[in-house]
């Protein structure tokens, strides 16, 4: 029988449930900085992934996990007035609009991905539907515009007239690459349910004024987002390119692996890739979420003053990640400059 990728769903259900009770982390995490939670939890990103997270806890209780992450991200995606996601978002150099998402479900290790798709209003019901009705893992630009027409998703115009104006105001003057703190943010969101099974979701407009056709690490299994259902979850925002060129989110997961707590394994992953980047200092505009299959969640950022949100069933907050002033990155590299 040829091994096709759905069947190989069917396959991995049971074993994925074997997996689900035999946890692989290394040993109890430090869990100074990492925060303890119920289940069902979800953590995102930033400031506005608090509303994010409340419509999981809302819809988790009368679906499925995938839905939750799914319509979570819906409504950040429909926000017209984040700059950063969905409708609304930054354009790229061309002025058009171009989205990245991901999905992962830790049950049967499963992925699907959307890179510079346009007109879409939610690139994240694209990345489900790749992931549920696809055997692949990844779609872009007009095939996946075109794959998302096909399976019933309307086209809409995601270009605002302030961001219309405000493009036309960056062409006459800057038509620059800088990457400025306004111009790019996405929101990753993780999820564990009441079985310790974990999840992820992430969508982005990316970097605003790329070069057309970029597809940033929000998309890409293991930078933007990785679940390992065994361990936990990690999910990034910040510049994609240094995020991309390391694995990052991989890297968190392993290093919640090896023991370390969601908060230290964010804060372990910076320093890595600081340790590694011919910029460096700390300069690299990176950020990490992480949750683990015991519910214990954090985060640790370069971004000045990174946030990320959560919601429980009870409860949901705002919290501030571990900061660069937090990590020892400057007195490291130097260091290592002088050995
Ligand atoms: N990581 C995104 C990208 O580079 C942007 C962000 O999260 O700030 O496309």
């Amino acid at each position: 029988m040829t091994l096709n990728r759905r069947t190989f769903i069917q396959s991995t259900v049971a074993g994925s449930a074997a997996a689900a009770a035999k946890p692989a982390l290394a040993s109890p995490t430090k869990n100074r900085n990492s925060r303890k939670s119920e289940k069902p939890i979800f953590v995102a990103t930033w400031e506005f992934g608090v509303k994010a997270c409340i419509k999981a806890v809302e819809v988790a209780g009368q679906g499925s996990m995938l839905d939750a992450i799914e319509q979570g991200i819906w409504v950040t995606e429909a926000d017209v007035k984040n700059a950063s996601v969905g409708i609304g978002g930054t354009p790229n150099a061309d002025g058009q609009v171009e989205l990245d998402a991901c999905i992962m479900s830790g049950p049967g290790h499963q992925a699907g991905s959307v890179g510079a798709i346009q007109d879409i209003l939610h690139p994240i019901s694209v990345a489900r539907l790749v992931m549920e009705k696809t055997p692949h893992v990844m779609l872009v630009g007009d095939g996946a515009r075109q794959f998302a027409i096909k399976h019933g998703l309307t086209t809409t115009q995601l270009l605002t007239d302030k961001k219309k104006h405000e493009w036309l105001a960056w062409q006459k003057k800057q038509r620059s690459l800088e990457v400025d703190e306004d111009h790019h943010d996405t929101i990753a969101m993780l999820g564990l349910d009441t079985n310790g099974n974990l999840f992820g979701g992430c969508s982005t407009s990316g970097w605003g004024y790329k070069i057309p056709g970029r597809v940033g690490d929000s998309p890409i299994i293991g930078s933007g987002l990785y679940v390992d259902n065994t361990v936990g979850a990690a999910g990034a925002t910040g510049l994609g390119e240094n995020v991309m060129r390391y694995c990052g989110s991989f890297l968190v997961v392993e290093f919640m692996r090896q023991g370390l707590s969601p908060t230290d394994a964010c804060q372990k992953t910076i320093e890595r890739i600081n340790e590694l980047d011919p910029l460096g200092l700390g300069d690299l505009a990176l950020n990490f979420v992480a949750l683990n299959k015991r519910g214990e969640y954090g985060a640790a950022g370069t971004n000045k003053g990174f946030k990320y949100a959560w919601a429980t069933e009870k409860d949901s907050g705002i919290n501030s990640a571990r900061s660069l002033s937090e990590m020892k990155i400057g007195s490291d590299r130097e260091r290592g400059r002088n050995m």
